[in-house]
């Protein structure tokens, strides 16, 4: 009974944990490195066991940073089965067939230049194909919230709801070996309470080992009821100048919360019934799959349906699939709402807008995510007055510029602490991962002071003895 750190350790990055018991060996989450400097040499590093005897996936949900490696693994020669409820299936194969046509795309570009400087080293290979992902895409089996799976004898498992994103789950993971029993849970990323069109987390039952995020482990949100108070201030101020509001967003998840919210906002009167255009054919598919889930729905929003209100129709919405309707947006003059993706602006539609809106002094930029270091919304947001939006292409930053962070869609460090504290309340250890080390630290010392267990924030490789429960290696890798 071992678990290994091969991931998420010290960073926010990256999900993947190790665990080997007599039952079998299985992964929890196999995430793409997404750091800021995306060293690509970090997804293609060796897993450092053997793909071909790894029996399960254990997918907690379809963020790129917890599913992004599955097409990788395929690759090398996975044949075992992912297993991961039907809502994080379905987004899944979205994300993963996205992020395999870029790395197909980014391999040809690299080609190109190998090419042209001399053919000096090995030929560059996309991290994985669009095969692949197909391929890996054949291996998921989904399963429903809250039934207990037995996996092999003396290894069963249930997916509980984390609330994060459409089919997100923390899962639970009893483990019987020679007379020893552990109960392990994993949070997987999760959500704010009191939120939007989605359930709000729910608790796994007591466990003796926690393996839990930390993204905000030393972070306190405002309000929900403020953000959105703010929200509409801003738009509001905008549309009433007469000018448009660009919402750069993630397309999945952010998207669809702004969306919710600017329906209420209209259909209360707070903002006007202006155009609301959806320009990004990722946020758009992950609408249609979130609107293929009303099983993942909270009450609010299951009312609102059957009262014929879905906040996914709006009077005067455009939802702009080819590329042609993207660029009919420009000749749009009158006060008017665009969301198009990226959310950092580091490629996507998005910069065909900035094209047309940074230097015009009456629109508005509204960021409503985390602008990561090195990238183009952060630029913007730290106060550049200028910026490169394509190459060789430059512009002024005149427009107005608004952040607004509570849309996370992340726990704050109460809420963490709550959770981890009644899922934690006899557990003998809890480890935490996913945060910077800052946040982990922070998270981990308010942890120290509510419970008895012992509190870790491993390091990457380390690896614990779940019998025993202490960290045996903090070197090397399993076998
Ligand atoms: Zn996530």
């Amino acid at each position: 009974m071992r678990l290994q750190f091969l991931g998420a350790a010290r960073q926010v990055t990256g999900s993947m944990y190790y665990l080997q018991t007599k039952a079998g060996k299985f992964l929890v989450d196999c995430g793409f490195y997404q750091g800021p400097d995306h060293p690509r040499q970090q997804n293609r590093r060796d897993f450092g066991f053997d793909v071909r005897k790894l029996d399960w996936v254990l997918l907690t949900h379809a963020h790129l940073d917890h599913c992004g490696l599955l097409p990788r693994l395929a690759a090398m020669g996975f044949q075992g089965e992912v297993i991961c409820t039907s809502g994080t299936a379905d987004l899944s194969e979205l994300i993963l067939l996205d992020s395999a046509h870029i790395q197909q795309e980014d391999a040809e570009f690299d080609m190109k230049r190998w090419r042209r400087h001399g053919r000096q080293g090995p030929p560059p290979l996309p991290l994985y194909t669009v095969e692949d992902a197909h391929n890996c895409l054949q291996t998921f089996r989904d399963v429903s919230y809250d039934q207990v799976e037995e996996l092999a004898p003396g290894l069963a498992v249930r997916f509980r709801d984390a609330g994060h994103i459409l089919g997100a789950a923390s899962v639970e993971i009893w483990i019987k070996e020679g007379g020893a029993e552990r109960s392990v849970v994993f949070s997987g990323d999760l959500g704010s309470s009191g939120r939007p069109i989605l359930r709000d987390p729910h608790l796994p039952g007591p466990a003796d080992v926690v393996v839990t995020e930390s993204t905000y482990g030393d972070r306190q949100c405002e309000s929900y009821e403020q953000t959105v108070a703010q929200f509409a201030e801003a738009v509001a101020a905008t549309l009433a100048d007469g000018g448009q509001v660009i919402i750069p967003s993630f397309a999945v998840g952010r998207t669809q919360t702004v969306f919710y919210e600017l329906a209420e906002l209209i259909r209360s009167g707070q903002i006007p019934a202006i155009p609301v255009f959806i320009d990004s054919p990722m946020a758009i598919e992950a609408t249609g799959i979130l609107r293929r889930h009303p099983e993942c729905f909270d009450e609010e929003m299951n009312q609102l349906i059957q009262a014929d209100q879905s906040p996914f129709q709006l009077p005067q919405l455009e939802i702009c699939r080819s590329r042609d309707a993207s660029i009919a947006i420009n000749d749009f003059r009158d006060p008017c709402i665009i969301i198009s993706a990226s959310g950092m602006c580091t490629g996507g539609r998005i910069r065909h807008h900035l094209r047309h809106h940074l230097e015009r002094p009456q629109d508005m930029l509204l960021f409503v995510g985390y602008q990561a270091a090195g990238t183009l919304g952060r630029a913007i947001v730290d106060g550049a007055r200028r910026v490169q939006v394509f190459p060789h292409e430059y512009h002024d930053v005149r427009c107005r510029v608004e952040q607004i962070d509570g849309f996370s869609a992340h726990a704050d460090s109460a809420e963490l602490v709550d959770w981890i504290t009644a899922v934690g309340a006899e557990a003998e250890a809890i480890f935490c991962t996913h945060g910077e080390e800052p946040a982990a630290t922070a998270l981990a010392q308010q942890l120290r002071q509510r419970l008895t267990a012992s509190v870790y924030v491993p390091e990457l490789l380390d690896v614990v003895d779940l019998r025993r429960l202490s960290l045996i290696d903090s070197v090397g890798v399993a076998g």
